[in-house]
């Protein structure tokens, strides 16, 4: 296997960390869509049933998941990774693996609306007692912490305000008692965020997102130390949440081009937002990039980039924003994000009374990579119209 050489760029090292001339001499990832693989013998059966091993039966592990595992791996800085269904199935595989009745998980105010239910409802439906504080603040998640707590749940930047976690901080103090942080990284992307040399434990991805990044597969992610993700490879054979080879090899040609697609999207977002806060029918934009953000002084300390998510409102309020989404040319009204066209939905018509009356007014827009000017020009005359 080639062993990809730390100093290199995000795409030299991807592109060589999967590579394994033992799998196949194809440059293009072979893709493995068998569920069986044959041992030579008793023992050689017996050899390969081990943690995470990928050539027994496909809910234990796949080669062509085991690849993308590693190059999600390479860019995070890890040592382990399992790639599931989709980002539910990494998440809820991971909560399931690591309390039990009795403990105490700490998760923040904001969370993608899946994190959400599972704090508040799945959780203390077995017994598991949650608390939820407010991200931008390290002394509520140390003043939540309890003798029980067995794990923190982050999730930075977060969808619609794009509140930011100080991730150093919070991993700092639970690893000084022992508790365990799960960080969903999505929205960052590893190009722009690595929450593991920033101290988290564990890092997750919804693959449907950037790392596919072309609308067209579902999977999750989760990457961390060997000790860790072999604890959650043993209960995912139970819980059965596991990824589909064909998911992970579509998802193996899409991370290809994470970095140059991310760059796209960071530009575009850039753009975006300083676009959209000089125009006289726009309120406030939401956007870690923006010298404006009342973090943006931490998002800079733990981001490279910015990612194309931002939030805004329309000084007309919620008809304003219905005509505006209306008469966008090139950006869809579609509610997931991450893939190379941009999208724009209004989070009120998405999770409805879920929300708060705080962000009921905002828009969302995620831009795609298209030509930055193209966008900005449609934008422009929506807003205008
Ligand atoms: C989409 C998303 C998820 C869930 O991922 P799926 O692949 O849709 O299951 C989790 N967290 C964040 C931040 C997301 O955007």
């Amino acid at each position: 296997m080639k062993v990809a050489t730390p100093g290199l760029g995000a795409t030299t090292r991807l592109l060589n960390a999967d590579y394994d001339p033992a799998d196949d001499t194809s440059v293009s990832p072979p893709l493995h869509q068998s569920v069986n693989f044959s041992a030579r013998d008793a023992a050689h059966l017996h050899e390969i049933a081990v943690p995470l091993g990928d050539r027994y039966y496909t809910r234990r592990g796949n080669p062509t998941s085991s690849r993308l595992a590693r190059v999600i791996c390479e860019l995070e800085g890890a040592q382990s990774g399992l790639i599931t269904a989709s980002g539910m199935g990494a998440i809820s595989t991971a909560v399931l693996s690591l309390v039990r009745a009795g403990d105490h998980v700490i998760g923040q105010r904001n969370h993608y609306v899946g994190i959400t239910e599972i704090l508040d409802k799945i959780l203390p439906s077995f017994g598991v007692e949650t608390t939820r504080v407010d991200q931008r603040s390290v002394e509520e998640f140390a003043s939540a912490i309890k003798p029980n707590t067995k794990l923190i749940i982050l999730e930075t930047p977060v969808n619609p305000l794009m509140h930011i976690t100080d991730l150093r901080a919070v991993a700092s103090l639970a690893r000084r008692r022992g508790i365990t942080t799960l960080c969903d990284s999505t929205f960052a992307t590893p190009i722009n965020q690595q929450p593991m040399a920033c101290g988290c434990d564990l890092v997750m991805h919804s693959v449907t997102k950037y790392l596919g990044g072309h609308h067209d597969l579902l999977a999750g992610a989760l990457v961390g130390t060997r000790e860790i993700i072999e604890r959650i490879w043993d209960r995912s054979l139970t819980l059965g949440a596991i990824g589909a080879p064909f998911n992970s090899w579509l998802a193996l040609r899409g991370i290809r081009t994470l970095e140059l697609r991310i760059k796209q999207h960071n530009d575009n977002g850039q753009a975006l937002a300083q676009f959209l806060e000089s125009h006289s029918a726009v309120g406030k934009v939401f956007y870690p990039g923006l010298p404006s953000h009342p973090q943006y002084a931490l998002a800079k300390s733990q981001m490279s980039g910015f990612g194309g998510l931002l939030t805004f409102e329309l000084k007309g309020g919620h008809e304003a924003a219905v005509a505006f989404i209306s008469k966008l040319k090139w950006v869809s009204l579609a509610s997931s994000l991450g893939g190379v066209s941009s999208v724009a939905i209004q989070p009120a018509a998405l999770f409805g009374e879920q929300l708060s009356q705080e962000v009921i007014d905002q828009q969302g827009i995620t831009p795609g990579i298209e030509n930055t000017t193209d966008l900005l020009a449609d934008v422009q005359q929506a807003l205008e119209r």
